[in-house]
């Protein structure tokens, strides 16, 4: 089968390679046989790998959902009564966080910060002193509207000195920057298979230690869908996720991780690196402007300021598009940006060849 491949530089999904895609292609199963119970655990253990968390003491919840299922259930599911969240909020995703706490009556803080610089760490120290009934701290490693990556590892330092667990949303930088989810102060983290795995879209998991998972049974229950309890315990009981998983999508997962783990985690992120490269170089020949410092980058997404007032976006999308190559909006109500960011099947090589499109665009 020949499939067009397509460059995606959006922020997820992402280009996938054919054998991912092909790998969809399976007979038809009940979701609820134990060959597939099976391949679902043993999925998750191998997801815990990614960022060397330890099976003994980490549990992986799978969801039917996009990224964001994973949000709602950590924000609904992981706050005791009695305790607070509190939120270091400087960009989107985080923003999001913050809405969904509202929405479950969760009781939070949301500590807000400009959305083009990191978080201020002595204010958070400050927010941590002043309510010791903070018992999560909540913050987005990769906000992935600007491309800053987050001090996630010290945000974590604080939330363990003052008794709170740490909840990174990972989605954008799991299985891309390495790293490990105990030495970065993290309790709770989360992916999706449509971004750093280079899966399909539809398969969301939280990964956790056993102990926050343990201590949260005697939390409130704010969704029925999305508790993350229930959908553990559902799993652990009977082997099964609790609703219709997204069968086609868990045999893609498996397969793009195994791909993953072949090339390594170290080669992939070189990989990236080579990619974003390529892009920080062609933006600096066309003379473009990166609206967030080099130093606070996450190196995966850079946001790129409109080059002139009446720069058409939708037509330089809709140009490169027809070309194989998606760019994407941008996400700072602030500023007229777009994004290009380096996730997904696609090396350096592919920049150059969007490069030469985007400059036909802009000319045209
Ligand atoms: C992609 C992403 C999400 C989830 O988005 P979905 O559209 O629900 O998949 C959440 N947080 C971050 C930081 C992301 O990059």
């Amino acid at each position: 089968m020949n499939i067009q491949r397509n460059i995606l530089l959006n922020p997820g999904p992402a280009t996938t390679t054919d054998t991912v895609k092909m790998a969809q292609i399976v007979p038809d199963i009940c979701p609820r046989e134990r060959e597939f119970g099976a391949l679902m655990r043993e999925l998750g253990t191998d997801l815990l790998k990614v960022v060397h968390a330890d099976p003994a003491d980490w549990a992986t919840v799978l969801f039917c959902g996009s990224g964001t299922i994973c949000m709602d259930a950590c924000v609904s599911s992981l706050v005791p009564a009695d305790g607070k969240l509190l939120i270091v909020n400087n960009g989107a995703y985080s923003a999001r966080a913050v809405e969904m706490a509202r929405a479950y009556s969760v009781p939070h803080i949301d500590l807000t910060f400009p959305v083009d610089g990191l978080p201020d760490l002595a204010a958070v120290e400050q927010t941590l002193n002043e309510n010791p009934d903070i018992s999560a701290v909540y913050t987005t490693h990769q906000e992935t509207g600007t491309g800053i990556l987050n001090p996630v590892r010290e945000i974590g330092t604080l939330a363990h000195e003052h008794g709170a667990i740490m909840i990174a949303d990972t989605i954008s930088t799991y299985a891309m920057i390495p790293f490990s989810a105990d030495e970065m102060n993290i309790d709770v983290c989360m992916s999706s298979a449509q971004k750093g795995i280079q899966g399909m879209t539809g398969l969301s998991y939280v990964l956790a230690k056993k102990s926050v998972l343990a201590a949260a049974k005697a939390y409130p229950v704010r969704s029925y869908y999305t508790n993350l309890i229930m959908q553990y315990e559902g799993f652990e009981q009977t082997g099964e996720m609790r609703f219709t998983p997204p069968v086609q999508t868990v045999y893609a997962a498996r397969r793009a991780l195994a791909e993953y783990f072949a090339e390594g985690e170290t080669k992939k992120w070189a990989r990236h690196t080579r990619t974003i490269d390529a892009i920080h170089a062609g933006l600096a020949r066309l003379s473009l402007t990166e609206v967030i410092p080099r130093e606070i980058q996450s190196g995966l997404v850079v946001a790129v300021a409109y080059p002139s007032a009446d720069f058409d976006f939708t037509r330089v999308h809709d140009y490169c598009y027809a070309r194989g190559y998606t760019i994407y909006p941008g996400k700072m109500q602030s500023a007229s940006t777009f994004r290009l960011c380096a996730l997904g099947a696609i090396d350096e090589a592919d920049i150059q060849g969007f490069f030469r499109v985007f400059e036909e665009a802009l000319n045209a």
